[in-house]
């Protein structure tokens, strides 16, 4: 053990010389192997054989830090990517083994990357199909594939044919970011009062309140905000159609036509939009009417149904006050 310790710090740049001139089969015929060969050929050209510009100096440098021969291999694979190869040896012949890296870093531009997908036939004859980017949407792409979440890609194959087979559909992106909104904003955006409120995500993309609700909805379809009484306070403009959901939940409230003057139930009445979706009116509980078909028919003839500013909903009289409607 001792003599082969010994006998590997003793290689070093000079016990390289030895092996100037060799050939492969000179190796064979000392009786050492073709991967001797493969580890000591490089090494001797570049330190004894090729005459690079400053060879000399990092021979002297590699000897004052006593690099041995693992290390010099190091330093030729690392010099070799520098932006100047010659320089950079010298460089590393007089650095300590632990700041190699370090310092060959410096003085390398790395190569420049760009988005881009290739293919490849794999030595056993499998393709391969690689994709770098840094834009968004691949990753979007691939938490949309059925099987697969954040940070568990063990589905990711299957999920990638199902996908190209047409056997599925992508569900709504989800991305690996963290939204940030502070408690008054956070009540703000609750409250319907999203427009106005700018929300910033860790990927560095801001939306508004608004577009946050919209975008946490999107996989969803339905969502209600309630207030501490369970009472439906706002949804999101997601549908034009009131989701059987809407309907179930709106009967709670509304259990008759809402015309005044009508006792029609529930289940015999249409869910319209109190404020007309061409208005802008949302598909929320909030602007749910419930009407029967009588009453609904009179509406579209002019009859005109307003949530007023108690939250209440009124029928207009062409005279006298109007009329609440529960
Ligand atoms: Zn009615």
């Amino acid at each position: 053990m001792t003599t082969f310790v010994s006998r590997l710090k003793e290689e070093n740049v000079d016990s390289l010389r030895e092996l100037t001139g060799w050939r492969r089969t000179d190796y064979w015929d000392a009786g050492l192997s073709t991967a001797d060969a493969d580890f000591y050929m490089p090494l001797v050209r570049t330190f004894w054989e090729a005459g690079h510009p400053r060879i000399g100096e990092a021979r002297d440098a590699a000897r004052r830090l006593g690099h041995g021969i693992r290390v010099l291999a190091k330093i030729d694979r690392l010099s070799k990517k520098g932006d100047n190869p010659n320089d950079l040896r010298v460089l590393l012949c007089g650095t300590r083994e632990q700041d190699l890296d370090k310092v060959a870093a410096q003085h390398t531009t790395p190569p420049e990357t760009k988005d881009e997908a290739t293919i490849g036939v794999s030595q056993d004859g499998r393709n391969r199909l690689v994709i770098r980017s840094t834009e968004p949407w691949l990753m979007d792409y691939i938490h949309g594939l059925p099987g697969v979440e954040p940070g568990n890609y063990d589905g990711l194959y299957e999920g990638l044919k199902k996908h190209v087979e047409n056997r599925t559909q992508l569900t709504a992106p989800r991305r690996m970011i963290h939204i940030l909104v502070n408690l008054h904003d956070l009540e703000m955006i609750l409250r319907g009062d999203g427009e106005d409120i700018l929300v910033r995500a860790t990927d560095g993309t801001w939306r508004t309140g608004a577009e946050l609700m919209e975008e946490l909805l999107a996989g969803v379809g339905l969502a209600t905000i309630v207030n501490a009484r369970n009472e439906p306070m706002k949804q999101y403009r997601l549908k034009r159609y009131f989701t059987q959901a809407q309907r179930d939940m709106i009967a709670a409230v509304q259990h008759t036509c809402m015309d005044p003057d009508c006792k029609i139930p529930f289940s015999m009445c249409q869910a319209d939009h109190l404020k007309a979706w061409a208005k802008g009116g949302e598909t929320n509980l909030d602007n749910i009417l419930m009407l029967c078909e009588y009453h609904n028919m009179k509406k579209r003839d002019g009859d005109v149904y307003y949530k007023g500013s108690d939250g209440r909903i009124y029928k207009r009289r062409e005279f006298g006050p109007d009329v609440p409607c529960n």
